[in-house]
């Protein structure tokens, strides 16, 4: 059988466009500001002035928040109010970039990915380590295999370990490090499980899609996305690869002692 792997793409992919992207936004509000001008004047004098400011402090703060986020990726040290205002601002341009990627034939999986790669980067500099307890491994349900009858999205132990798929194998590692295991059908039961569960992080499995939409809609909670491999095409019996798995648990979590020795 042959697994599909996804390539991993380069992060400065994704930051090329977010910076073409803002550029863009930048230049044709500017351009919207300057032709407005003589009816803005006409209002009154210094409405000109006032919206020429607000929209040059507003574009400061976008163009400082992804050069912020540019210098993070290199190393240096970024304030987290400044990352947290960085990640708006993407969650803002996100959708032109994907845009923008078509217009040079680039698919958005392949942009989506080079987004997880920049996320995952930046989580893993923050060097977030919880209690296994406080960590939560999700994965949506195509994990499981297609014919299985146990119903484990209701509850994970349904699951009888008959090792026809990689559940069993997810298990395993949730009694090797003590961490919790949910596999759910969607992002609302994604979200009632983070409600239920409150988690400090998260090892997130899934497509292209559903991490880049799941790592925005929970930020700032640390996610690390892991994507599936779809030998058998999207949404049926996925796989994941559980050595990587198991090396980001052990980054992230607090090692108990009969793990670490
Ligand atoms: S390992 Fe669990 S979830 Fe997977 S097929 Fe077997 S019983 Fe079903």
């Amino acid at each position: 059988m042959h697994l599909e792997i996804p390539a991993r793409p380069k992060k400065r992919l994704f930051l090329a466009l977010i910076l073409a992207s803002l550029l863009l936004a930048v230049v044709s509000t500017w351009g919207l500001w300057f032709v407005s001008i003589p009816g803005l004047a006409d209002i009154s004098l210094y409405l000109p002035l006032i919206l020429g400011l607000v929209i040059g402090v507003i574009a400061l703060v976008a163009i400082g928040s992804v050069v912020g986020i540019v210098f993070a990726i290199l190393g240096f040290h970024t304030p987290r109010f400044f990352l947290g205002q960085a990640w708006s601002v993407i969650n803002l341009l996100f959708p032109m970039a994907i845009r923008m990627g078509k217009l040079f034939d680039i698919e958005k999986e392949t942009v989506e990915r080079s987004f997880i790669e920049v996320s995952n980067h930046l989580v893993r500099q923050k060097l977030v380590r919880v209690k296994p307890e406080r960590l939560l491994i999700l994965t949506p349900h195509c994990i499981q295999k297609d014919t299985c009858p146990h119903k484990i999205t209701r509850d994970v132990k349904n699951c009888k370990r008959c090792g026809q798929c990689q559940v069993d194998d997810l298990l395993k590692l949730t009694e090797r490090y003590g961490v919790n295991l949910a596999v759910v059908t969607g992002g609302t039961l994604a979200r009632n499980v983070l409600k239920t569960l409150r988690p400090q992080a998260v090892l997130a499995i899934a497509c292209e899609r559903d991490l880049t939409s799941g790592i925005q809609d929970v930020f700032p909670l640390p996610v690390i996305g892991i994507l599936n491999q779809r030998p058998f095409g999207p949404c049926c019996n996925t796989k994941v690869d559980i050595e990587r798995v198991e090396k980001l648990l052990q980054d992230m979590v607090e090692l108990r002692e009969e793990v670490a020795s």
